[in-house]
């Protein structure tokens, strides 16, 4: 499934890739959300996504999102995201925020303008955790990238979210004062797996 809908958005579903392995990714505990099979046989193509989206003045917002990391493919993202505002939807983004270290480059200055709102997952309170939590593949010092890339999106982004899932590993309360210093909106995501799936990962 590449674009479904849910609460009056619509999501899309661009890449199965990611760089991190997050303890309660969804991806560990079902095959996709709602009912919606998100594993992707291939990676569809600009023309197949916007073929998929129809009409963009039905939904609320239209929202890259996973089963996988959306910025992974950033051409895409930027080409569909044209079309949308070309259209006048409201564009958001859901990403890990480890963009810039995936690119080796600042990306943020390329979204502006054609991404309404991000919404970044933060889900640690301190960098040794989320290493230990989100298992990103460029290393313990992913944590303080994923602050910095939160701190660029501000000036290119009008809004900007950080999240985190509510497992017990993850202080929220702390997670939630770091999103305030910060001065970008929070939100608690519900975890949708049991104790057992956070278990077998061992985090
Ligand atoms: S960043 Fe998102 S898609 Fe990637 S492993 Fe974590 S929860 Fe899953």
């Amino acid at each position: 499934m590449i674009a479904y809908t849910m609460d009056g958005n619509l999501y899309l579903n661009i890449t199965n890739r990611c760089t991190n392995r997050c303890c309660f990714c969804v991806r560990n505990y079902a095959p996709g959300v709602a009912g919606y099979n998100l594993w992707l046989k291939k990676e569809p193509a600009v023309e197949e996504i916007i073929g998929e989206i129809g009409d963009p003045s039905l939904y609320r917002e239209v929202v890259f999102c996973g089963y996988g990391e959306p910025l992974i493919r950033l051409d895409a993202v930027k080409e569909v995201s044209k079309w949308l505002k070309d259209k006048e939807a409201w564009v958001r983004v859901n990403t890990n925020g480890l963009a810039n270290l995936y690119h080796n480059r600042n990306i943020l200055p390329e979204l502006c303008g054609i991404v309404d709102a991000v919404s970044i997952s933060l889900n640690a309170e301190n960098a040794r955790k989320y290493y230990k939590i989100c298992r990103p593949q460029f290393g313990p010092e992913s944590y303080n990238h994923l602050l910095e890339f939160i701190n660029e999106s501000k000036k290119y982004i009008p809004k900007v979210k950080v999240t985190v899932v509510d497992i017990p590993q993850i202080d929220v309360e702390k997670c939630r004062r770091i999103a305030e210093t910060m001065g970008v909106d929070f939100e608690v995501r519900e975890y949708g797996g049991s104790r057992k799936d956070l278990e077998q990962c061992g985090c």
